[in-house]
């Protein structure tokens, strides 16, 4: 068992918990004033068997150590070094222990590095060459390959025991022993500002995930690393910006191109431990995501963070349908140099990105739009962003400033009272879907279709099922505390909330049967309806009359099966 599990597993949450506020059984669990915000009835649950706790006022939640992280305000490695200690863990993190493990990462990277280059490195090799990186890449980034076998690296490293292997999260514990986690993936080598190998990242060929992270380690922390800054910081510091992209092969490429100053963010939610690290070199950032991406709540979340920690930020927009790794390539350095320089500064980009979500010629789609905004109010610190989107907001609306403000201002108040109540009611189907399926009670059967249609999920909980189809895949069913680690805050809380709220539903085979209808079934059903009444008048304008029965005929036999549906519920 690595650290972070063995704590897991040995900390008494409630004993935890109970040392900063005052807490009361309530059933199995337990229940408190919430510490993180003003909370007049208590709102914070505590489950001793589950290993979580979670705020149904404030939404805060997760496990132990994030507990304490928010609490004491420490990093994660703190957080675990402090636990460690009190219940006489061995880290093996610590001093001389923590310079053998940065060695031992780097004696992974040879493995990998070999691998590339090996009789079974044919189809890395050939992948890498099809996106441009060419030889002399692969050294400069340490680039590698995970054989398809289970014990590759487990044997190429075994001097150095199991134990630490696991540490490192290189092994996964199965029912039938260690096994390599990386298996038939491209390697990344993730190196932190000091050029030390602290992570790797597997990307596959096919099948999901496509990449594959170490998790949390004692030398890694998801989030408080940036791809690429090792070898970006003295472009970055000459140039005066850093360039953040998504991804890997971005990064490599943007370099190679001679962007030498773009660092990859590893997903689209930055945190402020990224903003930190980035503040110590620059004062400007420049956002290249995809754009879709670039929209998305989480990674407007991320720019308001970076923005929070002193940097100017802009907002580059390469064209639809490329992202820097592939635009750069085929345009060259001058034009992705060119879509830079243009970059949009960020509230205008932000006025845009909710602007292009919303009608905007209806009263609705204001309402909807302001509605939106003001879920990122909380989070911008600065008062002069404020006033530019206050004013921004006014021009595009057409209302005055003050009644803009006044809007905006409504959730800056503590969250109300009555978000206390038992929150059962306002579980979505989506919420229900999840929550069976954390808990193990949707049939291994119907696993894979609901993987299979992960794009329904919101954003949040597509990370959550992410993670655990990642742990189901390898053969455990994660719960509780042991799914919530190296998950985003907000993942986490999701989670710690679908875990801790008690259904009292009488049969759960059909309340999952019920959610599975109106989040899957029902939306593929109708959809699929809509492709075949397109076709059937598609095949109506041409004539095509045999066409036009078929459809026909289908379209009946789906109206069929969603009458049943509909009436089965
Ligand atoms: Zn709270």
């Amino acid at each position: 068992m690595g650290v972070v599990e063995e704590i897991k597993a040995r900390v008494n949450i409630v004993d935890l918990i109970g040392r900063y506020v005052v807490l009361k059984p309530a059933g199995k669990n337990y229940k408190a004033r919430c510490p993180f915000h003003p909370d007049d009835t208590p709102s914070l649950m505590v489950s001793p068997e589950k290993g979580l706790w979670h705020c149904f006022g404030c939404g805060a939640g997760g496990d132990a150590i994030s507990f304490l992280m928010r609490i004491e305000r420490l990093s994660f490695q703190e957080a675990v070094a402090k636990l460690a200690q009190e219940l006489g863990v061995e880290l093996k993190g610590k001093g001389e222990g923590k310079s053998r493990l940065y060695q031992v990462n780097l004696e992974a990277l040879r493995f990998f590095q070999r691998e590339l280059r090996g009789p079974h490195g044919e189809k890395a090799r050939e992948y890498l060459l099809s996106r441009g990186i060419g030889e002399v890449l692969w050294e400069k980034w340490g680039l590698g390959y995970a054989p398809p076998s289970w014990d590759g690296l487990l044997r190429a490293l075994s001097r150095f025991g199991v134990q630490i292997l696991l540490d490192l999260g290189f092994i996964v514990m199965g029912e039938r022993g260690p096994y390599d986690r990386f298996r038939d993936r491209v390697i990344f080598p993730i190196r932190d500002d000091q050029g030390r190998v602290v992570a790797f990242a597997g990307r596959s060929f096919e099948g999901e995930p496509k990449y594959l992270n170490t998790p949390n380690t004692p030398v890694f922390t998801k989030g408080t690393v940036l791809y690429g800054l090792d070898l970006a910081k003295d472009a970055i510091r000459r140039k005066g910006r850093a360039v953040i992209v998504e991804g890997y092969t971005d990064v490599i490429s943007l370099h190679s191109a001679g962007i030498e100053e773009a660092v990859a963010s590893m997903g689209t939610s930055l945190t402020e431990d990224q903003a930190r690290l980035l503040s110590r070199y620059t004062e400007e950032v420049v956002i290249a995501y995809d754009r879709d991406a670039a929209g998305e709540a989480s990674s407007l979340r991320g720019m308001f963070i970076l923005h929070g920690a002193g940097l100017r930020v802009r907002v580059a927009s390469f064209p639809p349908e490329e992202d820097p790794d592939s635009f750069v390539r085929k345009s060259g350095r001058a034009a992705a140099e060119e879509v830079l320089a243009h970059a949009q500064p960020f509230p205008e980009f932000f006025l845009h990105a909710l602007a292009s979500r919303h009608d905007l010629s209806q009263m609705d789609g204001k309402e909807a739009l302001l509605r939106e905004a003001r879920s990122f109010w909380p989070e911008i610190k600065s008062s002069v962003l404020k006033l530019a989107i206050v004013q921004g907001l006014s021009q595009l609306l057409g209302l005055p400033p003050e009644e803009v403000q006044e809007a905006l201002r409504g959730v800056t108040r503590p969250v109300p009272k009555t978000a206390e109540k038992e929150p059962k009611a306002c579980l979505t189907p989506e919420d229900l879907v999840v929550k069976f399926l954390l808990e193990g009670k949707v049939p291994e059967k119907l696993v894979p279709e609901l993987l299979a249609e992960e794009r329904r999920f919101s954003e949040a909980y597509r990370e959550v099922v992410r993670r655990w189809a990642e742990q189901w895949a390898e053969g455990s069913h994660p719960n509780g505390a042991f799914l919530v680690s190296g998950l985003s805050p907000q993942a986490a809380s999701r989670v710690s909330r679908l875990l801790l709220l008690d259904l009292k539903v009488v049969n759960e085979t059909q309340a999952l049967e019920e959610a599975l209808t109106r989040f899957l079934y029902l939306p593929r059903l109708t959809e699929r309806m809509e492709e075949v009444k397109l076709a059937m008048q598609d095949a109506e304008k041409r004539g095509d009359n045999e066409a036009v029965r078929r459809f026909t005929l289908e379209f009946q036999k789906l109206c069929r099966k969603r009458f049943e549906l509909l009436r089965r519920r």
